[in-house]
Formats: structure tokens, C-alpha cells, sequence
């Protein structure tokens, strides 16, 4: 074992402190990675607050990870000191299963161990995430950083990338397409670039007119405010796909209206209950469908990496210190960040001096 430090909640009501704790050393196939730069996702928010149930404190979250290999195990092939690497959502996962075996090991049939909140399989100790110095994680769960791209705009890739990546990929959005961004914050604005360079004509739907030039610039050709009944009914059933990452219970009924025949909304924000009720008809009516679809597997999240690399694609990003991450919480709740916050490591050094 080896003593790491980071920032944790310590209850649900409290903002983060320093905390230092325990890392296991690195076993065969493991990689130490020092964590150089963490992206604050709202999930971030949503657990060390206990909006989803179940969390467990202390908590240390972060799971849009980047950094240097500093160490590996005997058996690991991928990786050696000194190459940059990433760390997402999860750390391991039963690897048995049919879905493991299908490289979609966020949805193992165990449940995937998550980077943070979670429990390691074999020891059953809490796993510590990305605010902190350093991380061991099993080589599979390791993605491969091209060094052409800004390494601290990449972090934010590792969730907010592959969660919209995927859901554009399974559905096959193609050049031709309209499709529709739902929310503009971290995963939007991913959701953005990803569905531009997949050639789609790409429709930013927005709560917020502000918004609108940045979200021309990110590559939207059009913009459309969700608050603007006229503008809405212009849209009506004329969409291919919907990437919906509004965080909280919203009423979906609206936006199902803008799809066409046999289509598909996918959510990738709301994991609680929504509300209003959607109404049968608006389904039935153009046999729509709603999905769902969570972060990626492993080769997934690779590929996507690779995606990037070849399109020069990484995130809008603001820089904090991990001194100002409660700040940067406020801030995430007023939705008032252009497009995601990303944490510089090197400041936790100010804390030690
Ligand atoms: P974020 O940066 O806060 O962005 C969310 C955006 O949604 C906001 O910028 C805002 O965009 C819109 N929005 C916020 N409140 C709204 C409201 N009350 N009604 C309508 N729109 C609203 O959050 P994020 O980091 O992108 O995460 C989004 C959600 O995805 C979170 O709940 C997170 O837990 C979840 N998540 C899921 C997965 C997965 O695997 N499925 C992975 C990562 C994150 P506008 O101003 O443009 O309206
Ligand atoms: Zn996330
Ligand atoms: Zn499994």
C-alpha cells in the first residue's frame, strides 16, 4: 500500500476536503498512473451529494482521468513508464459475462466497478477516483492518449467523449442525418463535435439563448431553443436521432415530437425518474422509440480516443485548481461552465506547502 492524496466528500452535506488514504501497489497487471489533469463531471456532483442513493463516504469522485504511467506490473503489455494514459468510469468488471465478453463491460451483468463509489472486486475496498495524485488500475481499463492532442482538454473524453461517441455510433448517425443535441454543458458539447465530424446535420436544442454562438462555433448548424413553442413546432418529426443529456427529470414528451417515423431519443443524462409522464401517443404515433445508453466498453472508449486523435477532437475546458472544486460545483449547478471544468493536479502541491 501507498499513501495518495486527493479532495473527498466525507457526507452528502459537506464540502470537499483534502484527504489522504490508502492505494493498493500495483499487482501484475496494473499500471500507476500520476494523474495530471481530472474533468468534473455532474455526476461528480450527483454522488458526493447522494442524489442516486447508495453513495459511499468518504468519497474521493473523478473519473475523467489523465496521466503518465509512472509504474507496471510484471505481466502488463499495453503500457510502460512514461506513456500518457487515461482512466473513465470504470476500473474493472467480471470479464466472464456475456456482455464482458461482447466488450461492453459498462454493462456487466455483476455490475462494472466503478472508478469511484464503488468496491474492488477481489479486496472489497472502496475505490478513490481522479481527484487525487495518483491511480493503480488493471491495464484493461487503461486507454492509450495520442501526444498530439491538448492532454488536459483531452481528460473530459474519458466520460463525457465516450458517453455520446457511443449512442452516435450504435444508432449509426451518418452524413445526411439531422440530429439533435439536448443540453449544452460537458456532454453536449462532446455530443456536438462527435455528430459534426460524423457528417450530420447537427441541431444544438438548447434551454439557454445564450448559448447559441457557442454552440455555431463547437459545429451546430442550427440552433433551437427548447422554450420557444413556434420554433419546436417547426421541428416537428424531423429528426434522425436525439442525445438527450439533460441531468435531471424533465418532460420528454416535446422532444419526442421532433422525431420522425421509427426514430430514436436516446437519454444519457436523467438516470432518476421523469416527469411529467410521456404520453403513449406521442410514441405511437410514428412508432418512436426511447433508449438509453451508458458511457462504453473498453475497445469502445479506445476507438473513440483513436476518433479524436484523427480529428483533432478534444473538449472545451476550464482550468481550476482542486482548492476552488466546490466553487466550480456552484457554478456546475447554475450551469454557468463553458463546457467542462477540468482540474489541474499539479495544484494539489499547494495544499502540501
Ligand atoms: P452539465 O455539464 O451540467 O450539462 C447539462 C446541460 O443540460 C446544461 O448545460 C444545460 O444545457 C442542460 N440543463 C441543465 N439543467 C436543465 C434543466 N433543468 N432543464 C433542461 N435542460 C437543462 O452536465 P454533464 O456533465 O453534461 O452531465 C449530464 C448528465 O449526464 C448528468 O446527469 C450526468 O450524471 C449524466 N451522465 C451520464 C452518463 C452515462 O453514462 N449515461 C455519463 C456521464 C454523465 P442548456 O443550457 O443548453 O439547456
Ligand atoms: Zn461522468
Ligand atoms: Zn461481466
Amino acid at each position: 500500500m501507498f499513501l495518495a492524496h486527493g479532495y473527498a466528500a466525507l457526507d452528502p452535506h459537506s464540502p470537499l476536503v483534502p484527504f489522504a488514504f490508502e492505494r493498493r501497489d500495483p499487482g501484475p497487471n496494473d499500471v500507476r498512473i500520476e494523474i495530471l489533469y481530472t474533468g468534473i463531471c455532474h455526476t461528480d456532483l450527483h454522488q458526493t451529494r447522494d442524489h442516486w442513493g447508495g453513495a459511499l463516504f468518504p468519497m474521493v469522485p473523478g473519473h475523467e482521468i489523465v496521466g503518465r504511467v509512472v509504474e507496471v506490473g510484471n505481466g502488463v503489455k499495453k503500457f510502460k513508464a512514461g506513456d500518457l494514459a487515461g482512466v473513465g468510469c470504470m476500473v474493472d468488471s467480471c470479464r466472464h459475462c456475456q456482455n464482458c465478453q461482447d466488450d461492453l463491460e459498462q454493462l456487466c451483468v455483476e455490475g462494472a466497478t466503478l472508478t469511484y463509489n464503488g468496491r474492488e472486486r477481489d479486496s472489497g475496498q472502496p475505490t478513490f477516483g481522479g481527484y487525487s495524485d495518483q491511480i493503480v488500475v488493471d491495464e484493461r481499463f487503461v486507454v492509450k492518449i495520442s501526444a498530439s492532442l491538448d492532454l488536459k482538454a483531452v481528460a473530459p473524453l474519458l466520460c463525457a467523449g465516450i458517453t455520446t461517441y457511443s449512442p452516435l455510433r450504435h444508432w449509426q448517425v451518418e452524413p445526411g442525418q439531422k440530429v439533435g443535441v439536448i443540453g449544452l454543458g460537458g456532454l453536449g458539447h462532446m455530443g456536438v463535435k462527435f455528430a459534426k465530424a460524423m457528417g450530420a446535420h447537427v441541431v444544438m436544442i438548447t434551454t439557454t439563448p445564450e448559448k447559441g454562438r457557442d454552440a455555431t462555433r463547437l459545429g451546430a448548424d442550427e440552433v433551437l431553443l427548447s422554450g420557444d413553442a413556434e420554433a419546436m413546432a417547426a421541428h416537428a418529426a424531423s429528426f434522425d436521432f436525439l442525445l438527450d443529456t439533460i441531468p435531471v427529470s424533465h418532460d420528454l414528451n416535446p422532444y419526442a415530437a421532433l422525431l420522425k417515423r421509427d426514430r430514436t431519443l436516446v437519454l444519457v443524462g436523467a438516470l432518476t425518474e421523469l416527469s411529467p409522464p410521456l404520453f403513449g401517443a406521442n410514441l405511437m404515433m410514428g412508432r418512436k422509440r426511447v433508449s438509453g445508453s451508458a458511457i462504453g466498453g473498453m475497445a469502445e472508449t479506445q476507438e473513440m480516443m483513436d476518433f479524436c486523435a484523427e480529428h483533432g477532437i478534444v473538449s472545451d475546458v476550464e482550468m481550476v485548481d482542486i482548492q476552488d472544486v466546490n466553487q466550480a460545483y456552484e457554478r456546475l449547478l447554475k450551469n454557468d461552465v463553458r463546457y467542462r471544468f477540468v482540474i489541474d493536479m499539479a495544484s494539489l502541491q499547494k495544499d502540501a506547502a
